[in-house]
């Protein structure tokens, strides 16, 4: 399954946050999975789609899709020369999919600051260091290695270390490697060293309990917006503190809550449907009478691929994919109108899910 990493120096507010989540996540009854890694908190994608195909459908079981954020204390300063158990933390964040970096952007005499004072440019500086630091490390090794290989006159070898050196450059310069425009067949030759930096990225601002209902009042939101649209990051403005009060209440209580708060939904919500954003996943459903279901793919997966999230058999046998459109769905209002209009596609092998598509296996035992 594909994991976001939560990131952020001490005393931002990442542990606060992952409770918050990890509550969320115990919560939803109908989550048929579950984990034992306390670093590991399972969340519901939240999707009105699904309820709606509910409405429509009315099964008699609901099943949410889900995926996970892992919990990475413990970055600080110096974790890529090995201080503080520093490697460890990197090598956890090697196998993460998307970070999620936790900045700090509320005031708290009472909560010491790494560094002495609330500066999320700087906080997001020392963070990016870092990463960078540790990218640029594993390049050496590799170029070392490749530029031996340089002699054999070998086409890939020579492009290989282009690329490392053109990437090794841009990190020089404080750039991450995701800053840099590659090809596909550039990204395939450096793919197996995991850069850190080249993991997409999102900023979770967190902001003080007064200002969870208006979060872009706060001046540091406004400063980490302005230098990630630069990167061409997101970010998501959230409570800690008053997300972790939302996790622990449920039905009417929350929503009058999230009511006194001036807010629609959870921050949480917000930060977990980013987050799936930029781990690049889609969501197709299945819906019939026994259950209505949401299911996670990668974008860009075709239909045996995509049958093979319910069941390797699935996808071993797959023959065609019965599929209409979410929203052909919901405007036509029942599968029979679907049909009526011509809108029930028959696609093959080769067809690409797009993200809210309906879909119906039919397939070999
Ligand atoms: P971590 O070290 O990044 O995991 O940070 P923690 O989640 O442990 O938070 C550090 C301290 O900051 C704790 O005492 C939290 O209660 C507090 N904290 C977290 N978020 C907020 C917030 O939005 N406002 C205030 N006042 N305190 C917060």
């Amino acid at each position: 399954a594909l994991k976001a990493g939560i990131v952020g120096l001490p005393n931002v507010g990442k542990s606060t946050l992952f409770n918050a989540i990890t509550q969320a996540g115990a919560e939803s009854a109908n989550y048929p999975f579950c984990t034992i890694d306390p670093n590991v908190g399972v969340v519901e994608v939240p999707d009105e789609r699904l309820y709606k195909l509910v409405e429509l459908v009315k099964p008699n079981n609901v099943v949410p899709t889900a995926f996970e954020f892992v919990d990475i204390a413990g970055l600080v300063a110096g974790a890529s020369k090995g201080e503080g158990l520093g490697n460890k933390f990197l090598a956890h964040i090697r196998e993460v999919d998307a970070i999620v970096h936790v900045v700090r952007c509320f005031q708290d005499e009472n909560i010491t600051h790494v560094s002495g004072k609330v500066d999320p440019l700087g906080d997001i500086a020392t963070i990016n260091m870092e990463l960078i630091l540790a990218d640029i490390d594993s390049i050496d090794r590799r170029l070392e290695r490749s530029k031996k290989n340089l002699k054999s006159g070998d086409k890939k070898v020579a492009q290989e270390v282009e690329v490392l050196e053109r990437l090794k450059e841009a990190l020089y310069e404080d750039k991450p490697a995701r800053s840099l425009e590659l090809t596909d067949d550039e990204k395939l030759l450096v793919r197996d060293l995991h850069l850190l930096t080249m993991k997409p990225i999102l900023y979770a601002t967190n902001v003080s309990e007064s200002e969870a209902g208006d979060t872009e009042g706060n001046e540091y939101v406004q400063i980490v917006r302005k230098f990630a649209e630069a990167e061409g990051a997101e970010v998501v403005p959230i409570s800690a503190k008053v997300e972790a009060e939302i996790a622990e209440l449920e039905g009417e209580d929350k929503e009058m809550f999230l009511e006194e708060l001036g807010l629609t939904e959870s921050g949480l919500n917000r930060l977990i449907r980013a987050a799936y954003k930029l781990l690049g996943l889609y969501t197709y459903f299945t819906a019939g009478v026994q259950e209505v279901r949401a299911w996670t793919i990668r974008q860009g997966m075709k239909a045996p691929q995509a049958a093979g999230v319910i069941h390797t058999d699935f996808e071993r046998g797959f023959i065609r994919a019965e599929v209409v459109s979410y929203d052909d769905l919901v405007a036509a209002g029942s599968m029979a109108v679907v049909k009526e209009r011509g809108q029930l596609r028959l696609e093959g092998k080769e067809y690409v899910v797009r993200d809210g598509d309906v879909m119906h296996f039919r397939f070999n035992v």
